[in-house]
């Protein structure tokens, strides 16, 4: 990002908070129990390396990312942890992968054979992670027959290291557990199956930020957190009662570019969707739905300034938002405008954004774009 900063609209990250996400799991699970930081999705909109060097510094062992070219970023800067790339990379990427020490998800017998390939004409080992479908039907393998297979057909290249298997549970953040523990049965019913085929994984894995909030029994030899290392709750339910306390790292904020009064009657914004019959005090906001403020918050929406809401009046538009603030009389140009926050925040808390979308706390810091400048607190 450009040193030069002209636009006063910001999303402010607190690395003393992921610091201290990363420091409250690692007191909640077993010291010999690693903790993998998920910085996909540019760190979930806090910025990848950033987030991954907060986490390693807290005490994170491994790192994950969803494509090649996330963990190629992330090593690009002298980052020497290891990392898994989550997701499928394709067969034409398994070299670059095994280039930079970069862990691979292996689905398929393909992908095995193509690593045994790059691997012995780069003269370097490759380091493998088994994907187990336990019930996701997302990625990975779904019978044991064909996990073992895998497994056996990777251990016959002795350039090939399977380092770690794993799974995703699909409803670790729901009320009932029987899903979670129908996936984890499966899981352990492979993982027994490769054992009694003599094959030692040194690190077995399945559970994200919920999985390991909700069930420390399944916590294996590794935990994968995602969106709890950022400071967000994967559900309500753990926000209330769970004793992992976590500090949300993400806050996006403006200040007033313009300030109006405008007559009874004057709609504000496109499609004039915001009319009222008194006099009101309008203000202009530097930010819009190509900065992440969804227009589902248009005319639903509201924002903090000097420690009040304000609601969102007429339509998001692409760079600036309008919201009404009659009824805060202090109100001046350049006043600082919380338009995401933390819990405190009001209409503008991110859980409550979430919600009026009708979405995650996930989506609404994943569509925060590029064209916002981050500042590291
Ligand atoms: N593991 C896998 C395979 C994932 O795809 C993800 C994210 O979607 C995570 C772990 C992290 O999940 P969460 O952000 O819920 O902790």
């Amino acid at each position: 990002q450009s040193l030069t900063r002209y636009r006063e609209t910001w999303i402010e990250i607190s690395l003393d908070a992921i610091k201290h996400n990363v420091r409250q799991f690692k007191q909640f699970i077993d010291p010999a129990t690693r903790l993998m930081a998920v910085v996909k999705a540019d760190g979930y909109g806090h910025g990848a390396v950033v987030a991954a060097n907060a986490a390693l510094e807290a005490g994170a062992d491994y790192l994950a990312v969803a494509l090649l070219e996330e963990a190629l970023e992330l090593r690009a800067t002298g980052i020497r942890a290891p990392i898994l790339v989550l997701g499928a990379i394709p067969l034409s990427a398994i070299r670059a992968a095994i280039e930079a020490d970069i862990s691979i998800t292996a689905i398929s017998s393909d992908m095995v054979r193509e690593a045994a390939a790059q691997s012995t004409a780069l003269k370097k080992s490759a380091v493998l992670h088994l994907k187990v479908d336990t019930g996701m039907s997302r990625l990975g393998v779904s019978s044991k027959e064909e996990v073992l297979a895998i497994a056996n057909l990777a251990r016959s290249y002795a350039q090939l290291r399977i380092e770690g298997i794993f799974t995703h549970l699909a409803y670790a953040d729901g009320e009932d557990p029987t899903y979670s523990r129908l996936q984890f049965s499966r899981f352990q019913e492979t993982l027994d199956y490769l054992e009694e085929a003599g094959h030692c994984i040194e690190i077995k894995h399945c559970c994200n930020s919920a999985g390991t909030m909700n069930f420390p029994e399944m916590h294996l030899d590794m935990v994968r957190i995602g969106i709890a290392l950022y400071g967000l709750y994967p559900a309500e339910t753990l926000k209330i009662s769970h004793p992992i306390r976590l500090k949300q790292a993400f806050r996006m904020l403006t200040r007033i570019s313009a300030l109006k009064r405008i007559p009874g009657n004057q709609p504000v914004g496109y499609g004039c969707t915001s009319v009222s019959n008194t006099e009101r005090t309008i203000a202009v906001l530097p930010a819009g739905y190509a900065d992440g403020i969804s227009r589902l918050l248009s005319n639903r929406g509201g924002v903090r300034v000097r420690g009040q809401a304000a609601p969102i009046v007429g339509r998001v538009c692409m760079d600036q938002t309008m919201i009404d603030v009659t009824g805060i009389a202090e109100c001046r140009l350049g006043d600082e405008v919380v338009l995401i926050g933390t819990e405190d925040s009001g209409p503008a808390a991110l859980d409550n954004i979430a919600e009026l979308m009708g979405t995650i706390n996930y989506e609404v810091i994943c569509l925060i774009g590029g064209r916002t400048p981050r500042v590291f607190v």
